[in-house]
């Protein structure tokens, strides 16, 4: 009963409905696109979700992630979005990892029958292309900024790949933070990104094109991209998966923050050294402090208008 009005829809059907309850799906990034395609998912009677995040619940992500509620703040999103979804669909199975995925651990987290981008960052979407070319997964990039939304469809072996469009983190997308967003932008793009999900998942024929769509002018630009000739991903060469690329610090997009690694806090300690400067806010999985969210693994987030300035922030205030 629960899925009827799903398998009326033609292009379903009961047939297409059991490959969907048989599926595992990937979402990397539970931010407003990957919250709200993680719920769209769980609706939808997908099987099996594995959902990856490294941060928190803010009070500046309920303008746009619209599974979390004031309840969530501080807490880790991806444990925080387990909880709803199950409220939701009580059947499917989530397996929900607060991590950071680099390199070194991509392959024990990121696997299924499709991965959903739906990170911040342009460094882990090279990553990722890089590993599902190798293991041969599907995935879906998607991209929102302002009014605007990106979308493409990437199947290893069929398709161009996405270093045969993008070929390095600074060339690509704008910039982030100067831009602002809509709610409304990652909500149609996640609408668009599940619907492709649901066609790869039940093999049927999917989006070729890269879509470009500008809310704001209801504009939509499909775009036919070919493979690149030159493509080193393409070609095997793995320079994001076996690490030659590691960048200690990352830029994230949208909340106008840099992520440092290395530092191994004993939050409590950190807490009560802190605490003499100003406040304190600190629980099981991070301490957040100014501008600064210190995680248990050892990334500090750190909201800077600079690398240079996050750097000086960390020093600052962590530095011996
Ligand atoms: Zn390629």
């Amino acid at each position: 009963m629960r899925f009827q009005q799903q398998i009326i829809f033609e292009k379903i059907g009961a047939e297409g409905q059991k490959k969907l309850q048989k599926s595992t799906v990937c979402i990397l990034g539970l931010g407003a696109l990957g919250s709200r395609a993680a719920e769209l998912l769980t609706r939808a009677g997908i099987g099996t979700l594995i959902l990856i995040d490294r941060d928190v619940v803010e009070l500046l992500n309920l303008q746009r992630q619209t599974l979390y509620t004031e309840q969530d703040l501080n807490l880790p999103k991806v444990y925080q979005a387990a909880i709803h979804l199950k409220q939701i669909n009580s059947k499917i199975k989530i397996k929900p990892f607060f991590k950071d995925i680099n390199y070194t651990n991509i392959e024990s987290f990121v696997k299924g029958d499709l991965v959903l981008d739906c990170t911040d960052n342009l460094e882990t979407r090279f990553l990722l292309n890089e590993h599902c070319l190798e293991k041969e997964i599907p995935w879906i990039f998607s991209s929102v900024l302002g009014s605007i939304g990106m979308l493409f469809n990437i199947i290893p072996k069929k398709t161009p790949c996405f270093s045969c469009i993008f070929s390095e983190p600074e060339d690509i997308l704008g910039t982030c933070d100067t831009e602002g967003i809509l709610n409304t932008t990652p909500t149609l793009i996640s609408a668009l990104q599940v619907t492709e999900a649901i066609k790869i998942l039940t093999k049927q024929p999917y989006a070729k094109e890269l879509l470009y769509y500008d809310l704001w002018k209801h504009k939509l630009t499909k775009t036919k991209i070919k493979k690149n000739p030159k493509c080193n991903a393409c070609k095997g060469k793995y320079s994001y998966l076996n690490g030659e690329k590691n960048k200690e610090v990352i830029k994230l997009c949208g909340t106008n923050s840099y992520q440092l690694k290395g530092y191994k806090p004993d939050l409590k300690k950190t807490a009560e050294k802190l605490e003499k400067i100003d406040k304190v806010i600190v629980n099981d999985y991070c301490l957040l402090f100014k501008e600064l969210t210190i995680l248990k693994d050892g990334r500090v987030l750190i909201k800077a208008k600079s690398e240079k300035e996050a750097k000086e922030l960390y020093s600052k205030y962590l530095g011996d």
